[in-house]
């Protein structure tokens, strides 16, 4: 057992938040214990892409690298709905039961945390969905404006090595990124000459992917394997760039499978450790002066609320969650777009990504490549969506079809409301005895109506680049299956509406703070939360025992 001195902070999770936040200690000489549930992954055994079946493997797969987490039963889904049920052509919609399918939250538990997973999007809050109750009357203000995050988006940029375009309009910078944009790949190319017919902005996407050698890391090679680990190590994922940097300063200690079963609270208004969970039963008591919370937005409540609810005064933990408003269209085209090539999600349309951009409906999106949705999954994949039938005729579309296909994507504002949260299981339990988290996830109809919106610009976007054959729609109109999630522990600037201040601390315990997605007050406009995550993490970082 460590004793209370020997760590200045323990953190909590080693994903994007927890990760920089104790990169962010480390560079002020703390001491820092980072605790993660899952395990550390080896890159040359655990990724698949380096194996000839890579196709036949789902990400992550290492034992203990995925939460247990239970759901509310789905929304019912009423109305002519104009939104195509999820679905492809080759395997029929997903979703029969006239209820939203409750799937997935897809994320992973081990050091790198869900970044281990991620794309690679690497994105700016536009400034003004920050402001959403002010300027709109939905969601919650950010306690914090753009400027004042501008100075740790610079940080994590320069840290993650993000390659990204000259400007991105309201997004503005006070340097310029690290790293130049990737080149497109073809089938963005053929995208942007159907942006340009509609006139529709269409620019090099902000990637944490290498596009030259950073920090010691190779370039990307454009395999466009990103979701399923990168090999290479050129994706900017939390364990190749902010842990590597906390270990550098010899003042970080990682600890996999470590999982935080409970928050201990002193007398006062000072929590004074953590009980972690081992492997064999035994259960270990360790001593810190700060705890900083980054377990994500599912897992960061939960143990908040199975620790007596603690930090739940104002009865917002859990309380307020967004999850991933999003749409997917997939077409043949007639020629080849060689769209199994390239990195993926290489180019966007910001036009609509104010909060008052889309015609009639508050809260904005994003339209981008999904190019690589089911020709970068792989041939068996593309052979299953894209093109029906058994037998010789399938085998010869295939091979007709296969390199033709484009995706558009769409994501946009998640808003939060009462019926969505997450809370515990009355019922199910982990081996420790701490009960699961349970999501519940309902859509307003604002959200379907932007949904809608996205639905129909990605079909139009296909069609003016010379699509002509739509064979799949995916939304989370149907179907949950959150990747970007937020919400659960908003910063505010009243306590009887937020969890924690506009530093990540506790509004009632003055050395527990929160470095992860749970403190967003709002989602954005389909931006990609996690340098927004790293940035947010670096100034709680900057800020923890300043005024103790
Ligand atoms: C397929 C996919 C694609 C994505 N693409 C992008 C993208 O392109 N760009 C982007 O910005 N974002 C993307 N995201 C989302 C992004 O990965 C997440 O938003 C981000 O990683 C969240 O950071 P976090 O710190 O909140 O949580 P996480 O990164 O999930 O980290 C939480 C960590 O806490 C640990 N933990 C949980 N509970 C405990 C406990 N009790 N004790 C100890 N440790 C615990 C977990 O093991 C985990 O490692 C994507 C996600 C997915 C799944
Ligand atoms: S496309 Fe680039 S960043 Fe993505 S997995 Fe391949 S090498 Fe890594």
């Amino acid at each position: 057992m460590k004793n209370e001195a020997e760590w200045d902070a323990v953190v909590v999770g080693a994903g994007a938040g927890g990760a920089a936040a104790a990169y962010g200690l480390c560079q002020r000489d703390m001491s820092v214990l980072l605790l993660d549930a899952g395990p550390q992954f080896n890159p040359i055994v655990d990724y698949p892409l380096t194996e000839s079946d890579w196709e036949a493997h789902e990400f992550p797969e290492k034992p203990g690298s995925a939460a247990s987490i239970t759901f509310a039963p789905g929304q019912k889904l009423t109305g002519a709905e104009p939104l195509l049920v999820s679905g492809s052509r080759g395997v029929g919609p997903l979703v029969t039961s006239g209820t939203r399918w409750m799937e997935k939250y897809y994320h992973v538990r081990g050091i790198g945390g869900t970044t281990l997973h991620f794309t690679g999007e690497s994105h700016r809050m536009h400034p003004d969905a920050m402001k959403m109750q002010s300027r709109f009357g939905v969601a919650a203000d950010w306690p914090i404006d753009y400027a004042e995050l501008e100075p740790f988006y610079i940080r994590a940029e320069e840290l993650v090595g993000v390659a990204g375009p000259a400007s991105q309009g309201a997004r503005w910078r006070s340097r310029g990124f690290p790293l130049p944009a990737h080149p497109l790949s073809y089938a963005a190319r053929t995208l942007g000459r159907g942006a340009a017919a509609l006139g529709l902005d269409w620019q090099a996407n902000s990637r944490a992917a290498l596009s030259r050698v950073w920090n010691g890391r190779p370039p990307c090679n454009y395999c466009g394997g990103c979701n399923n680990g990168c090999p290479r190590g050129d994706k900017g994922s939390a364990d190749v760039t902010f842990i590597p940097a906390a270990l550098a300063t010899g003042r970080c200690v990682i600890r996999a499978d470590s999982p935080v079963i409970r928050i201990e609270a002193g007398a006062g208004d000072r929590v004074t450790g953590v009980l972690v969970g081992h492997a064999d039963g035994t259960i270990e008591r360790i001593a810190t002066t700060h705890l900083i919370l980054a377990c994500g937005a599912v897992e960061t409540p939960r143990l908040l609320l199975a620790s007596d609810a603690l930090a739940n005064e104002s009865g917002e933990v859990g309380r307020n969650f967004m999850d991933t408003l999003d749409v997917m269209v997939g077409a043949l085209h007639p020629d080849p777009q060689h769209a199994r090539r390239g990195l993926p999600s290489d180019a966007i349309s910001w036009d609509f990504n104010a909060p008052d951009a889309i015609p009639g409906v508050i809260g904005g999106c994003r339209i981008y490549n999904a190019s690589g949705e089911s020709e970068l999954k792989g041939l068996a994949g593309f052979a299953l969506r894209a093109v029906p039938g058994w037998g010789r005729t399938h085998a010869q579309s295939v091979r007709r079809w296969w390199g033709h296909s484009l995706h558009v994507g769409g994501i946009g504002e998640s808003l939060p409301n009462r019926n969505s949260r997450v809370d515990l299981d009355p019922d199910q339990r982990d081996r420790f005895g701490i009960p699961l988290a349970r999501i519940s996830a309902w859509l307003d109809e604002p959200d379907i109506a932007r949904l809608r919106f996205m639905a129909a610009k990605s079909r139009e976007l296909l069609a003016a680049s010379g699509a002509v054959d739509i064979f799949e729609t995916y939304t989370s109109w149907d179907w949950f299956g959150a990747s970007h999630v937020f919400g659960t522990c908003r910063m505010g600037a009243d306590s009887a509406s937020s969890v924690a201040n506009a530093d990540g601390r506790s509004h009632r315990w003055r050395n527990l703070w929160i470095a992860d997605g749970s403190v967003f007050p709002s989602s954005g406009g389909g931006e990609a939360p996690s340098l927004t995550i790293h940035a947010l993490a670096l100034r709680t970082a900057e800020r923890i025992g300043k005024d103790d």
